[in-house]
């Protein structure tokens, strides 16, 4: 039977996530949750999936809008909430999840604390299982997993000290900059970033991080010390053969930058340009003995949509790892 799904907070990635549901065949999406009308709500109303907040029906109706149900109602009629409200407000509904007794996954504006795992799926798909809480980690985090992981399996990584060159705000976010400014962002070291990635992968990792005047992406420019002495190619081949990681030859495919990197994903027909693809440029890769350089790019708002459907697999023991990640990547049209 289908595991039934709640999207709580349809946002930037709420929305996303809410089409990748209804892809997938062992999943059923139930409804999504907005708090103010607007025209995601107009959209939601019309396929019978719109919940909201009971002390906010009366607006809705106001606005002529037609409601499924009140958001307490929707908790008691699915088997997991995929919590997509902004940094902090998670947390705030835990205590709805816990008392209708349904699973949660929180995403990685939360801490750690807040679901007490955190998830990206190349690393520990398979410890999620059963498991009430869950946390996806940030579209950041995520990126640095996927690259960590698959090398850490291949070749044991040591140390890593990475910078990340962050996106001022998501394309839609008029009120937040900078515009003209590049902003280290924290200032004081390290960024929150690396922190966040032993919540995972317990590694000697540290980042610092800047944020600058771009909507696009992210890039991370990583160095690696391995456990082993590699050669370039093996590097090569190790990231080819993981999923979710696409090498991108900039001399031949003329792709230098985010700008074109997104071209591409729109040139594809990816609804909104979303690139779920971690993306490493291969020409920078470089590799010294054990030491490792290289930089790839983050589609911010897109990079978690495939982690989120498989946590749901995992929690509910639906298929193995290598299973969901076939599923998930055919129903989005992930091309790595
Ligand atoms: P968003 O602001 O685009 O969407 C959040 C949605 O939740 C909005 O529709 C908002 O109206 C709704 N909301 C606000 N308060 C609510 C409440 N009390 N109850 C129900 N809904 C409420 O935010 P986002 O960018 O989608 O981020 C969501 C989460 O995903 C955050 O934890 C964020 O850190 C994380 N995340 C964001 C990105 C990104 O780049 N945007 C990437 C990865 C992870």
């Amino acid at each position: 039977m289908a595991v039934k799904v709640a999207i709580n907070g349809f946002g930037t990635i709420g929305k996303r996530v809410a089409e990748a549901i209804v892809k997938q065949d062992d999943m059923e999406l139930i409804g999504v949750t907005k708090t103010r009308p607007d025209y995601l709500a107009m959209a939601a109303s019309k396929r019978g999936l719109l919940y909201v907040p009971e002390n906010k029906l009366e607006d809705f109706k106001k606005a002529d809008l037609e409601v499924a149900g009140t958001i307490d109602e929707l908790f008691q009629k699915v088997d997991v909430v995929v919590d997509a409200t902004p940094g902090g407000v998670g947390k705030e509904y835990k205590p709805l999840y816990e008392k209708y007794g349904v699973r949660a996954i929180f995403q990685g504006g939360e801490k750690h604390e807040v679901a007490g795992f955190s998830f990206s799926t190349l690393c520990n798909y398979d410890d999620a299982k059963d498991k009430q809480f869950v946390r996806v980690v940030s579209c950041n985090t995520t990126g640095l997993l996927r690259l960590l992981c698959t090398l850490n399996k291949e070749f044991g990584v040591e140390r890593v000290r990475a910078t990340i060159v962050r996106r001022g705000a998501d394309p839609h976010e008029t009120k937040k900059g900078p515009i003209d400014a590049i902003v280290p962002n924290p200032v004081t070291l390290p960024s929150h970033h690396g922190i966040d990635v032993r919540t995972v992968l317990p590694v000697d990792i540290a980042t610092t991080a800047v944020v600058v005047p771009t909507t696009l992406m992210h890039v991370h420019v990583v160095n690696v010390i391995l456990k082993e002495e590699v050669s370039r190619d093996q590097v090569i081949e190790a990231l080819n053969k993981a999923p979710r990681i696409l090498l991108v030859p900039t001399k031949i495919s003329g792709i230098k930058d985010t700008a074109k990197l997104i071209e591409m994903a729109r040139d594809m027909g990816r609804k909104r340009h979303d690139l779920y693809e971690l993306a490493v440029f291969e020409e920078s890769i470089s590799v010294n003995g054990k030491e490792l350089f290289l930089m790839q790019a983050v589609h911010q708002e897109s990079i978690v949509t495939p982690e989120n459907v498989d946590a749901i697999r995992a929690m509910f023991g639906l298929a193995t790892k290598e299973e969901s990640i076939r599923k998930t990547d055919e129903s989005l049209g992930l091309v790595r």
